[in-house]
């Protein structure tokens, strides 16, 4: 076993953990400059924002409709409207 076949599991291990990774991936899109996960209702927002303010001690956060879409995004964020 040279480098290459050692380089080549690699690989796939992070294509393996990549696809894992995706499926739990939410859904995104782009507001501005930065990517978004999206909400497809108002009380998913409001659920994953107080979940978000439980695990990180952080500030409230807002929840809003998107303008590109029909879907809710969290705001609160330093870069967010
Ligand atoms: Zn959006």
């Amino acid at each position: 076993m040279g480098l290459m076949a050692q380089s080549v599991c690699t690989n796939l291990l992070a294509q393996l953990a990549m696809n894992k990774f995706r499926e739990y991936e939410p859904k995104k899109c782009w507001v501005g400059d930065i990517q978004k996960i999206c909400y497809s209702s108002r009380d998913e927002a409001e659920v994953a924002a107080k979940v978000a303010q439980y695990e990180h001690g952080g500030p409230e956060l807002g929840v809003y409709k998107c303008e590109y879409g029909d879907h809710w995004h969290l705001t609160g964020n330093r870069h967010d409207k």
